[in-house]
C-alpha cells in the first residue's frame, strides 16, 4: 500500500515525496527526529515528544518550522489518512536545503528547515512476543559523540551496534563507557537489584527518553524504589532482572547480557509489572 507522507506542508504519496540532494540532513546528518507510538489510533505522550523536539532544535540553533498544535494536527491527519491502528509516526526536521554544500549553517531566513513525517503500521505493537521471552543483549563500546541528549539523525553507530548484536546472534547491544552502561542502541537501560530499579541519571551521556520519564513516574507511584546512577556490566550480570524502555518497545525485559543469564533468565516481575502499568496508563492518556 502506498503511504501518504508529509513533506514541508504537503500530504503526498510516498513515491512523490522529495527532498533535495543538498539537504543538510542528507549531507551532514544535520537533523533531529522523534518517533511517537500509536495504539488504537491514538498518540502516546505526544506532548513529551513535542517538548523534546523543541529542546533538540534549540540546542542546535535550528529553526522550528511548525508549532505544536499544527504538529499534532499533522500527526493525526497521517494516522487517519494511513488508517493506522497500531504503529509509529516518524518525524524529522533538518536544517534544510541551502542549495550547495558548506559546513557553516545557512541563515534560517534564507533556508527554511525541512520537515518530513511518515507512518509505520505495526499491527499488534503492544503484543510483541519478545515481551514474554525477553531480549538478549551484548555490551559494546560507546563511541558516540558527547551530545547524546540531542535526538539527532546521526544513527550510524547505533546501526553498527545493532549489526554487531545480529552477528552475535542476539537482539540488541548495550553501550558501555568507562566501564558503565550508558544506554541501549535505541533505548534506555535498567537493572533491578534487591527490588531497587537502577538506571543512569540524565545528562548529555544519554537520550532523555520520553518512555523513561513516564516509567520512572509510574514506578514511583507504585511505591517502587528508583535509584538514578550509572551501573557496570558486572553489576548488570549479577542483577535480579533488567529491562529497556523506548517509545516503540515500551518496557522490554532483558534476560541475557554477554551470554550470562540475568536472574532466572526469564522476564522479571518488575519489568513485567512496569510494562503492564505503562501500557495501561499510556493508553488511558493517549490523544
Ligand atoms: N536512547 C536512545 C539512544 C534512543 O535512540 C532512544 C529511542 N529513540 C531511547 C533512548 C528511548 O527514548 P524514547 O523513550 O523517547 O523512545
Amino acid at each position: 500500500m502506498t503511504r501518504t507522507v508529509y513533506v514541508n506542508g504537503d500530504y503526498l504519496p510516498e513515491t512523490e515525496a522529495k527532498v533535495s540532494i543538498f539537504d543538510r540532513g542528507f549531507l551532514m546528518a544535520d537533523g533531529v527526529y522523534e518517533v511517537t507510538s500509536v495504539l488504537d489510533g491514538k498518540l502516546l505522550d505526544f506532548a513529551g515528544h513535542a517538548k523534546r523536539l523543541g529542546r533538540s532544535l534549540a540546542e542546535l540553533d535550528m529553526a522550528n518550522p511548525i508549532n505544536t498544535d499544527d504538529l499534532l494536527a499533522v500527526h493525526r491527519e497521517l494516522v487517519a489518512r494511513n488508517n493506522i491502528v497500531d504503529g509509529l509516526i516518524y518525524l524529522q526536521i533538518t536544517r534544510g536545503n541551502p542549495g550547495d554544500r558548506d559546513f557553516a549553517f545557512p541563515d534560517p531566513a534564507q533556508t527554511p528547515s525541512t520537515i518530513v513525517l511518515f507512518t509505520q503500521s505495526k499491527p499488534g505493537l503492544a503484543d510483541n512476543p519478545m515481551a514474554k521471552t525477553g531480549m538478549r543483549v551484548i555490551s559494546i563500546d560507546d563511541i558516540r559523540w558527547g551530545r547524546r541528549d540531542i535526538k539527532t539523525v546521526q544513527l550510524l553507530y547505533p546501526s553498527m551496534g545493532k549489526m554487531m548484536a545480529k552477528k552475535a546472534g542476539v537482539d540488541d547491544a548495550w553501550l558501555v563507557e568507562d566501564g558503565f552502561v550508558t544506554e541501549g542502541t535505541s533505548n534506555n537501560a535498567y537493572i533491578v537489584t534487591g527490588g531497587k530499579i537502577i538506571t543512569r541519571q540524565l545528562s548529555s551521556d544519554i537520550l532523555h527518553g520520553i518512555t523513561r520519564n513516564a516509567v520512572l513516574r509510574f514506578a514511583a507511584e507504585a511505591q517502587m524504589e528508583v535509584i538514578e546512577r550509572p551501573f557496570t556490566v558486572e553489576e548488570a550480570k549479577a542483577a535480579d532482572e533488567a529491562f529497556v524502555t523506548s517509545a516503540s518497545a515500551f518496557v522490554m525485559p532483558v534476560v541475557e547480557l554477554d551470554g550470562v543469564a540475568l536472574g532466572s533468565g526469564k522476564p522479571g516481575p518488575v519489568a513485567t509489572r512496569l510494562r503492564e502499568i505503562y501500557l495501561e496508563e499510556s493508553r488511558k492518556a493517549a490523544i
